[in-house]
């Protein structure tokens, strides 16, 4: 590498651009563009096309092109996981029609009747019901654990457990969990590590490097990153279980489509320059959130009084995303109304996209789950989850500060 680059690297502007190349592998920027795509070799379009189709013919019998029906393998769908195996340093990808069909193919296949989970107690609430409400069903039972404290894992296990479930960052606390230290105890113990890689993606967290088994993601967010799609994602170092991921997908049905996955092709290409300044423009809100006398806390992984601060930047990749928890003083009439009051900020349950998205977990979200379990996994009434976009800083800020002004007049004894 030229000596200029070399010195560029170290100033540290190009952190997130550069995370964890390997020998011989184009920069993680440049993956994001161009990774997985062949050039089409009827007419040569630069964008891969929408393979709108059912079915392919066969030259003759048993002499297809290794497409036979799209619900087995489809060509655009193949060319997302490619790119997302490339992205992750793994052997393949297998793309699902939602985050949700993703979880759901992993438990289907890893695990069978009698078998137990260890699993994150802030943790995507579909994850929760999969496992509560349908899984229970056929004889798997969960153990969900503060995994922010390894010891916690390690006090979890028993002689049937199968498979380790971590979300970190998780939603919607932040709390982290150490993948690394999980990881040590995953393999003394011969269990399984998923690691639900959604909040921060391949850009600014590497789970295969910190030795998990199983990468999952639900598309719909980051990845994707324009509100446009849903969809999930499963990648895994041996390859073995990435055929057995392709079999249950199609098993079940439950592959992703063609279109969509043109649509999350466009999306990923700006992956890192979105991150980076999701990173920046949430960070500028956190310390402007932080300030505010109405504001008793703030969770963004990225300011220094952040309780797990040194492990962030330990595990993340120079920035930590754009998901920010804050919590209003006052009852739970303080949130509701706040969340009535922004404009800017779009009330709505998604998260990782352009738009600025804003919900209140006690009533929305985590609405389902009894107010004492709740708070002890810190869903405080007053919490607020902020999916900060791209709109400039300054506009969010100002759309909070207005906000916040709404609500210290009508609950003086708060302010
Ligand atoms: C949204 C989400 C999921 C579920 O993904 P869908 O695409 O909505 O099915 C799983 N994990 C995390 C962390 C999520 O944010």
């Amino acid at each position: 590498m030229p000596e200029a680059r070399k010195m560029r690297l170290k100033s540290g502007d190009f952190v997130m651009a550069n995370c964890n190349k390997k020998d011989n592998q184009q920069h993680f920027n440049s993956r994001c563009i161009h990774a997985g795509i062949q050039a089409d070799p009827t007419n040569g379009a630069l964008l891969t096309p929408i393979y709108q189709t059912t079915t392919y013919l066969q030259a003759s019998v048993g002499n297809d092109k290794g497409y036979t029906y799209s619900r087995s393998a489809n060509p655009t769908v193949k060319v997302l996981e490619d790119k997302l195996a490339q992205l992750e340093d793994a052997p393949s990808a297998t793309c699902f029609s939602t985050g949700m069909a993703a979880i759901s193919a992993l438990a289907l296949t890893v695990l069978k009747s009698g078998d137990h989970v260890i699993c994150s107690d802030v943790v995507y609430g579909g994850t929760v019901r999969l496992l509560d409400q349908v899984l229970e069903k056929f004889g798997v039972t969960a153990t969900y654990t503060d995994t922010s404290n390894p010891d916690n894992v390690k006090d979890a296990i028993q002689k049937n457990t199968k498979l380790i479930f971590i979300e970190t960052p998780a939603n919607p606390t932040l709390k982290l969990t150490d993948i690394a230290k999980v990881s040590q105890i995953s393999k003394k113990h011969d269990l399984i590590l998923a690691v639900d890689n959604t909040f921060l993606t391949a850009a600014l967290q590497r789970p295969f490097d910190l030795g998990a088994d199983i990468v999952i993601y639900s598309t719909t967010k980051y990845i994707d990153g324009h509100n446009a799609t849903v969809g999930g994602a499963i990648l895994a170092k041996d390859e073995s279980l990435n055929e057995a991921f392709r079999y249950t997908r199609n098993c079940l049905g439950s592959i992703q489509s063609p279109f969509e996955a043109w649509l999350t092709l466009q999306g990923i290409k700006t992956l890192p320059l979105r991150l980076r300044q999701h990173s920046e423009n949430a960070q500028a809100i956190a310390r402007f959130l932080r300030t505010h006398h109405l504001v008793k806390n703030v969770y963004y992984p990225g300011l220094e009084d952040f309780p797990q601060y040194s492990l962030a930047k330990r595990q993340h990749q120079g920035a930590h995303g754009g998901i920010i928890a804050f919590e209003l003083k006052g009852c739970i009439d303080v949130g509701v109304d706040f969340i009535n009051a922004v404009a800017l900020c779009k009330l709505a349950e998604n998260l990782g996209a352009i738009e600025t998205l804003i919900t209140h977990p006690a009533t929305m979200t985590h609405g389902p789950i009894d107010k004492k379990q709740r708070e002890k996994i810190g869903i405080h009434d007053g919490l607020i989850r902020l999916s900060v976009g791209l709109e400039d800083p300054f506009d969010i800020i100002n759309d909070l500060d207005q906000a916040l002004d709404v609500v210290a007049t009508k609950y003086k004894e708060v302010a």
